[in-house]
């Protein structure tokens, strides 16, 4: 049976959504040999597929973290530059393995960049929307920061590019790197959400969230919930501990009838957010699939996957974007009529106690906010989740997988 190798980068939004679609496509007998750092390997393991590590050129979770939050030029500057290194890596170990398909994240550079130099049929892993070509109206300040921010950038990224182009052939690199394609590419959103751009043709597939619990971590103290209605929020697992937001919930909510649940994130000392009001339980992390089963109002950073995740459980949104692909994301949820947007000009996140008060008994009181999130539940289940991606998956292999190299 040929072999599939999967390259991807240490972030959980990158991560989660492909474990149940790993884990389907080892059920149906496929090897799968999984790239990516260290932490990630006791996920990856669990699902069974064969873990692999890359070299050090790779960035890490907090350099990512550290580039995302800044500017979304910089995050690009970063993959470009480690491709310098991962691409050869990468193309050592195709040679050596011979797998029948390859499938990279969108952001791996490397990834796609080996593929085509190998002539390897590729699948694109996309767990973001397709920005490309999409039409978003963003205000104009909004506009003029991104493009200060990346101008001073964008010499270093054309110069790691050229480098990238000398080195393997003008062919091994499209014009459009980020998202860096395949021959088939797997979008983890419905088409009714995607925003419209030329750039998607036929080869997209949309299959919405994939979802599966028993593929993630954690517990959780369920038996502490009780009849109340419960919201929960979370700023996902890159913000580098914004401890203020949390404290404005806090005041926000101390008085409140109803119970929350905040993950406060692994990178945030609990002890630093004392005194936490009785209503309130805290912790680094949860079983976020689990937890919003049983939420009725998320109030959420905007991550593709939190947003996804909440909406396939019909759980109505306050959306708190803390950068600029989290407001792209917002936009999406407000466009559904699930949620409302906070905090969504420049520099982002910022919001008071009043705000997210007046904002979260909003949505909680007026139905049509759950309505549209049942929609958009029904939307995203229909569109396949994780058995429709590994069933593409499987149908490109069979028809495409290449001889051995
Ligand atoms: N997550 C989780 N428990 C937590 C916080 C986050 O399981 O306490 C998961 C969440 O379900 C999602 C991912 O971490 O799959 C976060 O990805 P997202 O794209 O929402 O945000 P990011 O962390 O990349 O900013």
């Amino acid at each position: 049976m040929a072999i599939i190798i999967f390259m991807n980068v240490p972030g959980h939004g990158h991560v989660n959504p492909t474990l149940p679609v790993v884990q389907e496509l080892v059920r149906r007998g496929r090897r799968v040999i999984y790239y990516n750092s260290e932490e990630f390997r006791p996920q990856i393991e669990r699902v069974g597929a064969e873990f692999r590590p890359y070299p050090s050129a790779l960035p890490s979770q907090a350099e990512i973290a550290a580039a995302v939050s800044r500017n979304m030029a910089r995050i690009s500057l970063l993959l470009v530059e480690a491709a310098a290194q991962l691409t050869p890596f990468m193309l050592n170990e195709l040679q050596y393995e011979q797998p029948g398909i390859v499938i990279y994240d969108s952001i791996c550079v490397w990834g796609m960049q080996a593929a085509r130099v190998l002539g390897l049929p590729s699948v694109s892993s996309i767990t973001t929307f397709v920005t490309e070509g999409a039409e978003w109206t963003l205000p104009r300040r909004d506009l003029a920061h991104m493009l200060l921010g990346a101008a001073p950038l964008m010499p270093r990224f054309f110069r790691a590019r050229r480098r990238l182009l000398r080195t393997y052939g003008k062919k091994s690199l499209p014009a459009v790197l980020f998202p860096a394609t395949g021959n088939l590419n797997i979008v983890f959103t419905s088409r009714q959400l995607q925003p419209p751009t030329s750039f998607i043709n036929d080869s997209f597939r949309f299959v919405g969230p994939a979802i599966n619990a028993a593929t993630r971590d954690g517990s959780f103290p369920f038996a502490q919930l009780d009849r109340r209605p419960v919201t929960y929020i979370s700023l996902g697992t890159l913000h580098s501990a914004d401890t203020a937001f949390f404290r404005h919930c806090f005041q926000a909510f101390a008085d409140h009838s109803g119970q929350f649940i905040l993950s406060a994130g692994k990178n945030t000392d609990i002890n630093t957010l004392l005194p936490i009001p009785p209503n309130f339980l805290v912790y680094p992390s949860v079983p976020q699939l689990e937890v919003l089963q049983h939420a009725d109002l998320f109030i959420t950073h905007g991550g593709m996957n939190s947003v996804h995740e909440g909406l396939y459980f019909g759980v109505p949104q306050v959306v708190v974007p803390h950068q600029m692909e989290q407001l792209l994301n917002a936009l999406q949820v407000r466009a559904s009529g699930a949620g409302v947007v906070l905090g969504d000009r420049y520099p982002y996140g910022r919001v008071t106690a009043d705000e997210l008060r007046g904002a979260a008994d909003h949505v909680l009181s007026d139905p049509r906010f759950k309505q549209a999130a049942q929609r958009a539940s029904e939307s995203l289940r229909q569109a396949g989740g994780y058995q429709r991606a590994a069933a593409e998956i499987v149908a490109f292999a069979e028809c495409h997988a290449a001889p051995a190299l």
